[in-house]
């Protein structure tokens, strides 16, 4: 199989990483490709730091396996091979009344990669995480060994493969349990707030009637506005709620062609006061309060691919993704530190984005989801001082029991992991049964000091 050499870094465009591209176009191909480490999967690469690339070593990608291999329409059960797209799941099911049980703020990941980072969606408070919908998955081990995994059979290494960020395995091919929808639809109500305070009591006063819930909030108001942000909630229309003129195809709603970025922009293109400007309209616009309004999926779940490669407005140095969550009811606290610090430091974050995570999947070990409070906010990366101000972050995080997404990191510490997942030795275990040699490793798993 053909390795080409390449530079490559995760959606946030920092660090780019050389390393050795393998594309196999067959399952039958795999246990070749993964013969010799460091090596690692790769499907869309939208994790936004350094997970899905093994540096010097292979990085393995997914993008040719993406075969549909079965679907069973009365149970709205699909099995595929692990490179197949959210995006492809939504072209080819939602016109047979199926969406996928979870999707995160983009179509472009690979079903492979939403189980490796055990995704979240608006929807966690209702319906988990990714890995709650994968019935079972097939894992390539470095030994060449193909195996079913199932929670029945081996249910240590489901949950280690779940948020395990590949380094237990290489998915081919998973099943998953699908959710059955009437339209493509969103029956959704906006309401505006007037600081973060009133955001986190809108969602304990009424997150149960909705199945999907986000707010956009603006890092960069301050004082009485702190935290200020547009709360977007809603559920799927069925086609009773729909006209006759929708209801007659109601699995088509408006999508349209993305707009692109052309080019990667100029340094600080991004200033802050660009940033506090964009904050401000995107508040402004929405209503104080607007109930069901009838909303397509794509405005509502995908808004930022409108703007295809919107990453490269960051400029060449790229961006941070931070995604943290704390526990209730103390992380409000550690919350209200975070967005003073941004706010004080005028970190330009574009909206960021708060939700409050329902229960985490039961035996959990990498899997990000806690219940509390997340919060994911993008900084332009300026070196030194976005790395410093982000350490203190994750002092405010683990001070409230928190953690950090590893599928949005680039720059956590060993140490400051290992206190934020304290399940950490007992999936390093797990490890080491599939992995003895530590084959299978990242950039991400280096930065980690993970054997
Ligand atoms: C705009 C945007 C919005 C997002 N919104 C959300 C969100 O709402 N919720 C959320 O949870 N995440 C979100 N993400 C993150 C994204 O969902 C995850 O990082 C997802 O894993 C990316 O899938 P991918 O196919 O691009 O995987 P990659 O980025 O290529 O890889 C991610 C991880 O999966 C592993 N992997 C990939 N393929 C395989 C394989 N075949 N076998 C084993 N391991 C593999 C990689 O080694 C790596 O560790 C968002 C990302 C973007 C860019």
């Amino acid at each position: 199989m053909p390795e080409k050499a390449k530079r490559l870094s995760g959606f946030g465009r920092f660090p780019w990483v050389e390393t050795h591209l393998l594309r196999p176009e067959r399952i039958r191909e795999v246990p070749q490709a993964l013969s010799r480490g460091p090596v690692i999967g790769r499907g869309l690469g939208r994790a936004y730091g350094d997970a899905a690339v093994a540096p010097g070593g292979r990085t393995v990608s997914s993008l040719r396996l993406n075969r549909f291999l079965s679907f069973d329409a009365e149970r709205g059960i699909v099995e595929v091979e692990g490179g197949v797209r959210i995006d492809e799941l939504i072209r080819v099911l939602l016109p047979r009344g199926y969406f996928p049980s979870v999707v995160p703020g983009t179509r472009q990941v690979t079903v492979a990669g939403a189980l490796a980072c055990d995704i979240h969606g608006k929807d966690h408070h209702r319906r988990g995480s990714f890995s709650r919908h994968v019935l079972d998955f097939e894992l390539f081990l470095p030994s060449g060994d193909r195996i079913t995994v199932t929670r029945e059979r081996d249910e240590a290494l489901f949950l280690a493969t779940a948020g395990g960020m590949g380094l237990t395995g290489f998915i081919s091919r998973l099943r998953l349990r699908l959710l059955p929808v009437e339209s493509a639809w969103m029956r959704v109500d906006t309401e505006r707030t007037k600081d973060f305070e009133e955001a986190l009591e809108r969602f304990h006063a009424s997150d149960a009637s909705y199945d999907y819930s986000v707010a956009w909030i603006d890092c960069l108001a301050r004082g009485r506005a702190l935290g200020r942000s547009v709360l977007l909630r809603g559920n799927f229309a069925r086609r009773s709620d729909l006209d006759r003129r929708r209801a007659t195809r109601p699995f088509e709603a408006p999508g349209g062609a993305p707009w692109r970025v052309p080019w990667t922009a100029p340094p600080g293109l991004l200033r802050p006061a660009t940033v506090r400007a964009f904050n401000t309209a995107y508040y402004h616009a929405h209503p104080k309060h607007a109930r069901d309004r009838l909303v397509g999926l794509d405005a509502f779940f995908f808004p930022l691919d409108r703007v295809a490669d919107w990453n490269r407005l960051y400029g060449p140095r790229g961006f941070l993704q931070y995604q943290l969550v704390v526990p209730e009811p103390e992380g409000a606290l550690a919350l209200r530190r975070i967005l003073e610090r941004l706010a004080a430091a005028g970190a330009a974050s574009f909206l960021a984005v708060l939700k409050r995570f329902g229960p985490a999947e039961p035996g959990a070990l990498l899997s990000f989801p806690r219940p509390g409070y997340t919060l994911a906010l993008d900084l332009p990366n300026r070196g030194e001082e976005t790395f410093a101000l982000l350490r203190s972050l994750d002092r405010i995080v683990l001070d409230a029991g928190g953690r950090v997404y590893l599928a949005k990191d680039a720059r956590l510490d060993p140490l400051t992991f290992r206190r934020m997942y304290p399940e950490y030795e007992r999936w390093l275990a797990i490890r080491r049964r599939v992995d003895p040699e530590g084959r299978l490793a990242s950039a991400l798993s280096r930065r980690l000091e993970i054997p």
